[in-house]
């Protein structure tokens, strides 16, 4: 290894680095000014204490330099999450985190293309990366090295990430929940209910052909499919098949039945609260429409991913056809797919989830170009409270931003991943955190219970030091 690597690569949190930190915090404390001699005869964990009150301890941001990237990989938030620490020079460190479910090698194949940049010229390298993104999980990469970069370079400047990228709207961020389904109406409703006795004021619910599965006469062309099951990876199964390709239909019973189980959600949560709806199945244009239109009476505040976003025509005949508004995003990399389906007025809102679109700065500049065309920005989220900061601080900075989801709610353990001096959620509301950077660090105990099986805390990645390709796209 050239020498150039291994000054980058020195270990943050050795004792050789620890050493080297003091030492280069008391030559920049001196510096900058402060009177040491004053404290000779105090201990000096005391003196450090009290000189260090009111100095910003990261006072060199353009000496910063990246040193590492490692990943934690958390389990059962309820989705697999790999958490990023981007290691620097000066002992600092950001954290990050690739989108659920997503494999951790997206970020750690960013490593090469990291080391020895400064991180507080996130657009710089964001710019540099972004090619190694694609749509949905594929984006986790480039999208959770964006958020750690924010939360280095708010603690090297000492302000919290919202104010980088233009300061807040709002000093709390709506959250929607998202609640697991049952094949019960009244069951949902009572779930739904609970949603709102917590104090959320947003809500969704999961509905779809999946509950009309072990029923007859009610979908069409289910013989071909396994239509309980929407998720999955095997080719050719309904999981993977698009909805314009399943031929699969709804007949007018089995209409009745689904929205026969909206109606007693709606009977007992009430119209006073936003009801949204997801996961309605995998069918065409046609059954999107007579399924809108026959929700009518139930004033849903949006029907979610009728279609995938990729269809663009298809999602504005659909949004021209019915009276709910409709909405997608959550897997769309980067502006250029949103502008897309916003020039086109192709559907009412959208659902960008920041670990897919882009991270930060990216995902606020999704929402102004919408709000510019009055199309207000929900965001879609399923992740650990780092991610969620990300979440937390955007939407604060993004003013047509309406509620962001919050998946773990159940999760007793979930905010006790991050040390925190005041819970993350209250009363259905996310507190917007004054602190430097996302404004939260890991609880290191916790993390630890809940890795993935085999893997550890922050492991070393050397092997991701020296990755190369030609990056260039263009010649
Ligand atoms: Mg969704």
């Amino acid at each position: 290894m050239n020498k150039y690597l291994q000054n980058l690569l020195k270990v943050p949190g050795t004792q050789q680095t620890k050493s080297n930190n003091r030492r280069e915090f008391l030559q920049k404390a001196s510096l900058g000014g402060l009177a040491l001699g004053s404290f000779m005869h105090s201990p000096i964990e005391e003196t450090l204490e009290y000189s260090t009150q009111k100095v910003n301890k990261y006072s060199a941001p353009s000496d910063l330099k990246i040193t590492d990237l490692r990943i934690a990989e958390v389990t059962g938030a309820p989705m697999r999450c790999p958490i990023i620490r981007i290691d620097t020079n000066q002992g600092i460190y950001g954290l990050g985190e690739v989108r659920d479910g997503a494999s951790p090698k997206y970020a750690l194949m960013l490593k090469s293309r990291l080391l020895g940049e400064n991180p507080c010229n996130v657009d710089r390298i964001f710019k540099k990366i972004k090619q190694f993104g694609g749509h949905s999980r594929q984006a986790g990469g480039v999208c959770g090295v964006e958020m750690a970069l924010w939360d280095l370079t708010g603690k090297a400047y000492n302000v919290p990430a919202y104010q980088l990228v233009g300061g807040k709207f709002r000093d709390t961020v709506r959250l929607y929940c998202d609640t697991a389904g049952s094949d019960d109406p009244a069951e949902y409703a009572r779930r739904m209910k609970e949603r709102v006795d917590q104090g959320f004021t947003f809500l969704k619910m999961d509905f779809g052909i999946q509950m009309l599965k072990d029923e007859k006469n009610v979908v069409i062309n289910k013989n071909m499919y396994d239509i309980g099951r929407q998720w999955g990876a095997e080719y050719g199964s309904y999981a993977t098949t698009a909805h314009p390709f399943t031929a699969i239909q709804i007949t007018d019973e089995g209409l009745e039945k689904m929205v026969d189980y909206v109606k007693q959600v709606r009977d007992i949560v009430g119209y006073e609260v936003p009801l949204a709806a997801d996961h309605f199945g995998h069918f065409d244009t046609n059954e999107c429409i007579r399924l809108g239109n026959a929700l009518e009476p139930y004033r849903l505040a949006y029907l979610e991913d009728l279609v995938p976003w990729q269809y663009t025509e298809k999602w504005k005949e659909i949004t021209n056809s019915i009276n709910t508004p409709t909405l997608t995003g959550e897997d769309i990399y980067l502006k250029e797919e949103f502008i897309k389906l916003i020039d086109a007025r192709a559907i009412d809102m959208i659902h960008p989830d920041l670990a897919s679109s882009g991270g930060i700065l990216e995902t606020k500049k999704i929402g102004d170009y919408a709000e510019e065309h009055g199309i207000p920005m929900m965001m879609h989220f399923a992740g650990t409270p780092v991610s969620f900061m990300a979440n937390v601080h955007c939407a604060a900075a993004t003013q047509n931003f309406i509620a962001l989801e919050h998946h773990s709610v159940d999760i007793p353990w979930w905010e006790d991943l991050v040390t925190k001096d005041q819970p993350l959620v209250k009363d259905g509301f996310a507190i917007v955190p004054d602190k430097p950077g996302l404004g939260i660090d890991l609880n290191e105990e916790v993390i630890k219970e809940h890795l993935v099986e085999g893997t550890k805390y922050f492991a070393p990645t050397e092997e991701w030091n020296t990755d190369r390709s030609a990056d260039r796209q263009w010649s």
